[in-house]
């Protein structure tokens, strides 16, 4: 049946989906076709169950059709979904941000990751008046075209898109240094120091699996942006409300950025996003400064009111240290199972969110992920999804355990796993 859907979907929408990752391209076999979700849970088109460890790449927190979510979801729709106008409820989900995220003191909501992290480029530019970005190798920042942009071997390059039909001069400004490696940011500011407007970070790195920060690399980025008078943006599309009630630079990271972007967890599975940071910053926005920036549908009302919804949810019964105390349970297991029939893989992981690398040694940057056994990894994922585990069709993707997952599910992932190893 999804072979049928696959066949009629790739005749009418490119490779057949909607976004690259859906496709099954890094790990073969047809794609899932979802119709439902409940909790923890996702329900096939043809019939089959599986425990979700995607969950929309961590914008489902709460799990899937969460009863609050909905239910302000509902109400909202039956009021209008769009105006065009300014709402109430924006002001709220602003004030709410602000009030929770250090270093936010002004807000603007957007539909997308992506947009959220041009609009933060824009004003790093419009503020400091300089062209160059830093960015790092690996890390995602959306498909606007100055971000797209990958490094070769390794070593600071320079202008080298990841995509055909982005043009020189789009990612001629665009400066790339490997993830976790400081000593590298620090060149690239010895030489541009004076033309660079912003270093763009995932705090915690989310795209090529997950990859914490080493000690160190996110304050002397902080230092670095400083002495240099470049803004410093934190890219928290996944990371912001992911492993605990703000920022994952203000509770994990240690620094203050000057301009942050959020994004899944906070639209609560709509389209939402936000970028914000520091006033004297944030003022430079259209109306009140020279940046532009728009949205027909920005702070859209039925987003923002998923939004709040999942906001107030996770306020009131904080799912933090049981997603994480799971997430360590499940990936100790992993490993240890891995290790004990000596198949090369281990389990990455932070505050619930975890990668099963294969690879035997610890993954700090891309280089390190790009050496891993992506062969064994497609066996690995369909031996899960064979014993109803969707995991992330890629070895380059988070996992994520959400606030309705349980450790009978856990037990249910280590059961599929060693079977999954027996079969190998
Ligand atoms: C997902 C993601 C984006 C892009 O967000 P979209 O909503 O998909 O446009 C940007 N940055 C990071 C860190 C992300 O994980």
């Amino acid at each position: 049946m999804h072979d049928e859907l696959f066949k009629r979907a790739r005749k009418a929408i490119p490779g057949g989906v909607n976004s690259p990752v859906r496709a099954f391209n890094g790990v073969g076999g047809t794609p899932v076709f979802v119709e439902s979700g409940k909790g923890a849970k996702i329900f096939a088109a043809d019939g089959r169950a599986f425990t979700d460890y995607c969950c929309s790449w961590g914008a489902m927190i709460l799990g899937h059709a969460n009863p609050s979510v909905s239910r302000a979801v509902a109400a909202r729709a039956r009021l209008g979904t769009t105006f065009g106008i300014a709402t109430p409820d924006e002001v709220r989900f602003a004030e709410k941000l602000v009030s929770l995220v250090p270093g936010m003191d002004m807000v603007r909501a957007v539909n997308s990751g992506t947009e959220a992290v041009m609009t933060a480029v824009r004003l790093a530019r419009g503020a400091t008046g300089r062209d160059m970005i830093l960015k790092f190798d690996g890390c995602y920042h959306g498909h606007s075209d100055a971000m797209l942009v990958k490094s070769g071997s390794g070593v600071l390059t320079m202008g080298a898109s990841s995509s055909a039909g982005v043009t020189k001069g789009a990612v001629a400004d665009t400066l790339v240094a490997p993830y976790n490696d400081l000593a590298a940011a620090e060149a690239a500011f010895a030489r541009h120091g004076a033309d660079i407007a912003a270093v763009v970070v995932e705090p915690i790195a989310g795209n090529m699996g997950l990859v914490p920060p080493v000690p160190g690399f996110l304050k002397g980025l902080r230092a670095l942006a400083s002495r240099h008078g470049a803004l410093l943006v934190c890219d928290e599309v996944i990371a912001g409300f992911r492993f605990g009630f703000s920022s994952y630079s203000s509770l994990y990271g240690g620094v203050s950025p000057d301009i942050i972007t959020l994004g899944k967890v906070i639209g609560g599975g709509l389209p939402l996003a936000a970028v914000g940071g520091k006033r004297k910053w944030m003022r430079l926005l259209a109306p009140d400064g020279p940046v532009y920036q728009a949205g027909t549908l920005s702070g859209n009302p039925l987003a923002v009111a998923a939004g709040l919804a999942t906001l107030d949810a996770l306020e009131a019964d904080p799912p933090y240290a049981r997603m994480a105390a799971l997430g360590k349970a499940l990936a100790d297991g992993v490993s240890a199972a891995a290790a004990e029939r000596g198949v090369p893989a281990f389990c990455q992981s932070f505050g619930g969110v975890f990668t099963i690398f294969c690879r035997e040694e610890p993954v700090r940057s891309l280089a390190d992920a790009r050496r891993c056994d992506t062969a064994l990894y497609s066996r690995i994922f369909h031996g899960l999804l064979a014993r109803g585990v969707y995991t992330a069709p890629s070895q380059f993707e988070c996992n994520f355990v959400s606030a309705a997952h349980t450790e009978r599910d856990v037990d249910a992932f280590l059961s599929a796993f060693g079977k999954t190893l027996r079969c190998l």
